[in-house]
């Protein structure tokens, strides 16, 4: 049987304790169900400057280029305020994605039907909600030059960002929108600004040259961006894949996160191209939330966000799609039971620790 080689890379703050839940699935996987994991461990972050004043090492580096996929929890924290900006603990993160060439990252919005009630918005509109946010990552207005602040004399200065974008980063990014689209609902919506940006005119044109070319059985739409997000919060459950740029990626994806409740809930994937040759692509998962200092060491932070990025890593990176059903139903399933970490806790509800919570997802699964 296949190995199937992970980096695991748990970083800093409650990241090492959502890490250890994650290796007991795959202990456990391993044991019961001979999934061949091989795992190795890195330093990434505040740890990893600690170690050896980097924020991640070439070798470690080297590690996650030839891993089958990368599993990374958390990283920085107030001790690391300090340090100087090239090693600050989030350039690990970056390091990872700029050289792992991860250009398209997913952000699933998921509502738990038992967190239906306790949303922010009302239950009938986010019960059920199973929506994908595609965003591209590794260009647009966050990359592109010039990219500057000009001194104009008289007191007056200029900041300048610049959206490029180039066909085959277009291309790319939808060929996945539609690939993702086919193991779903099958229908995508592409967002931009065609109104008003010469990139989002380009963007438009590309994504239905692709549909045409490769994809016309994927149902397409076209929606303005600034719609988008509201419609995104009037009636998330009409959308199945949205596929956008960096920017507008970025929003809507956090806007879309809301619609879910706590940020202990959600993962992400970020995945590169694949390979020529064998068809694999680089990957990498974490949960959406950040290192959260305020309540690492206690035993209390919420795995669920980790657990469900290493869902996706079974779904995406080895196609373990009956594997990853089964783990996201373990989540389900014991939050139906009532079990609650802090972050979710509500009335007549039963509040556990990380290690327990974990526990009760493995005895599930
Ligand atoms: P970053 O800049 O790394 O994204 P941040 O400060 O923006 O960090 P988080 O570290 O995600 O955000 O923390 C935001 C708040 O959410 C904190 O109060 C934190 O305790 C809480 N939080 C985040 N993740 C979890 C979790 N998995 N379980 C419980 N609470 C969490
Ligand atoms: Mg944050």
């Amino acid at each position: 049987m296949a190995t199937r080689k992970l980096l695991l890379l748990p970083g800093d703050g409650i990241g090492p304790e959502a890490m250890a839940e994650v290796k007991k699935l795959i202990d456990m996987m391993n044991a019961d169900f001979n999934a061949g994991f091989e795992t190795e461990e890195g330093l990434v972050g505040g740890c990893a400057y600690d170690a050896h004043g980097q924020s991640i090492s070439d070798a470690d580096m080297d590690k996650a280029m030839a891993a089958d996929a990368v599993l990374f929890g958390a990283v920085g924290g107030p001790k690391w305020d300090g340090v100087p900006y090239e090693v600050r603990p989030e350039a690990g993160l970056l390091r990872l994605r700029k050289e792992m060439e991860l250009f398209a990252n997913l952000r699933p919005a998921i509502c738990y039907p038992a967190l239906a009630a306790t949303s922010s918005l009302k239950p009938e509109v986010v019960e059920g909600l199973d929506i994908l946010i595609l965003r591209e990552l590794t260009g647009g207005v966050y990359f592109g030059e010039p990219k500057e602040i000009i001194d104009l004399g008289n007191g007056q200065k200029r900041g300048i960002d610049t959206q490029v974008y180039d066909t085959y980063e277009i291309e790319r990014i939808s060929g996945v929108a539609f690939e993702l689209a086919r193991t779903r609902s099958n229908r995508v919506c592409s967002m931009e600004k065609h109104n008003v940006m010469k990139s989002g005119v380009l963007w438009k044109e590309v994504v239905a040259n692709t549909h045409k070319a490769k994809y016309s059985d994927v149902e397409l739409t076209h929606m303005l961006a600034d719609a988008g997000g509201m419609q995104l919060v009037r009636w998330p459950k009409q959308f199945d894949v949205i596929v956008t740029d960096n920017l507008f990626g970025d929003m809507l994806s956090d806007v879309a996160a809301m619609l879910t409740g706590s940020l202990g809930m959600l993962p992400s994937a970020s995945l590169g191209a694949p390979d020529e040759k064998t068809g694999s692509r680089k990957a990498l998962y974490e949960p959406v939330h950040g290192s959260a200092p305020d309540i690492a060491g206690q035993g209390i932070a919420n795995p669920i966000a980790m657990i469900a990025s290493f869902a996706m890593c079974l779904r995406y990176s080895f196609n373990m799609v009956e594997e990853a059903d089964r783990l996201e139903k373990a989540i389900a399933s014991v939050l139906d039971d009532g079990l609650r970490t802090k972050d979710l806790m509500s009335e007549g509800m039963t509040e556990v620790g990380t290690t327990a919570m974990g526990d009760a997802i493995v005895a599930k699964y």
